[in-house]
């Protein structure tokens, strides 16, 4: 394909990238300036319904650049509400120079995306790489093999696809949903498909967007970023948006981590907790979620849960654990924990000081809970 007629996304642009990227290809600051909030500020994705660019602005911005949403190609909705959408990228926007032009076109180029509604709140979980490499053994998307890494405009295209899904939903089903928290999108969080640290780059262009205050302006208490445990500097970096994060333990001696999350041979538990208390120091954060998935007969005895209670509290990290209860997967030999051992680990915790709650599954009868999201 010729270079000219690949259209390049401008959703994952931040107002200085838009400008330089403006100035490089004829169009002007001011344009920038004036494109950059029909966007960002009001998702408004259409060129020709950008009232105050000049016609032959517009003329350029449409032959050259693109604010198109993927397509999704199966929208599911759980029976808790929770819905699931399969998102297909195309694949023009993706420049690696090492992927041939044939290649590229046999890439898988889908991810799924899931918004969670509740009472306050409206969670989207986005995905930030198609596929993933750290092959965690419970994780339904470990199965699938890691293609390629999303871009910025690619991570935010999720969030606009799900605005402009919750105003359809919200316009059609009116009458039913009486909050006004039901009409957008409340908190954000890179828990879906990948490793956010693994697409540090791309992940920080969508943070400066969603925190921007001309443009989505969340509140950095808002916004999570989940990681299987990448202790390095995008880590450290990561503490200077000052947004929650949440660290999968799911085991509490390196035996066990290592066996059921292959990442632990190289940032083992020790080295996880030293770069959760600098992460802390330098976000100015109040506290480091947790999370610690409950697998029967692997993590889940009253051993376990001492051990764990133990290393927390000797740890320098205010912190709060998430229990959660296994979702199983087509193809998975993990069985999930029962519910006697779940209360019976939290009680372990909290009557050792450590604050523990055990996280309601959300959507897991269209597999769109923690650990279920796969491209088949
Ligand atoms: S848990 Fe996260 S890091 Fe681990 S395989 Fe799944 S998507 Fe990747």
């Amino acid at each position: 394909m010729e270079d000219h007629l690949i259209r390049h996304s401008l959703l994952g642009l931040t107002a200085s990238q838009l400008q330089e990227c403006f100035l490089e290809n004829g169009l002007s600051r001011l344009d920038a300036k004036r494109v950059f909030p029909w966007i960002q500020i009001k998702s408004l994705l259409s060129f020709d319904a950008m009232t105050d660019i000049p016609k032959k602005t517009r003329i350029i911005l449409q032959k050259k650049f693109s604010v198109d949403l993927p397509s999704c190609t199966a929208l599911q909705e759980s029976v808790d509400g929770t819905r699931k959408a399969l998102l297909e990228f195309d694949n023009d926007n993706f420049i690696d120079d090492n992927v041939t032009e044939s290649e590229r076109k046999f890439y898988c180029n889908s991810i799924e995306t899931v918004f969670i509604p509740d009472e306050n709140r409206n969670t989207v979980c986005i995905s930030t790489q198609i596929g993933c490499a750290m092959g965690c053994k419970f994780c339904n998307t470990g199965s699938q093999s890691f293609t390629r890494n999303l871009t910025a405009s690619e991570i935010m295209a999720q969030i606009f696809f799900w605005k402009k899904n919750i105003e359809a939903f919200v316009s059609k089903k009116n009458q039913m949903i009486p909050s006004k928290n039901h009409r957008s999108i409340s908190n954000v969080v890179f828990m879906g498909m990948g490793e956010p640290l693994l697409n540090y780059e791309q992940v920080s262009y969508a943070l400066q967007l969603l925190l921007d205050t001309k443009a989505h302006n969340f509140s950095r208490h808002k916004i999570t970023v989940s990681t299987c445990g990448i202790a390095n500097k995008y880590l450290d970096n990561l503490a200077d948006f000052g947004v929650k994060l949440a660290i999968s333990l799911h085991a509490a001696d390196d035996i066990t981590r290592s066996s059921i999350m292959p990442i632990n041979s190289s940032y083992n538990i020790d080295c996880l907790l030293k770069a959760a208390e600098r992460y802390l120091e330098r976000s100015n954060t109040d506290h480091i979620t947790f999370e610690y998935l409950l697998l029967s007969g692997i993590n889940d005895n009253e051993h376990a849960a001492l051990q764990l209670s133990k290393l927390l509290n000797r740890a320098r990290v205010w912190c709060r654990v998430n229990l959660i209860v296994f979702n199983s997967w087509p193809g998975c030999d993990f069985v999930s924990s029962c519910r006697d051992s779940a209360d019976n680990f939290s009680r372990i915790l909290l009557s050792r000081g450590i604050r523990t709650i055990i996280r309601k599954s959300r959507g897991s009868d269209i597999l769109a809970a923690c650990g279920q999201l796969k491209i088949q």
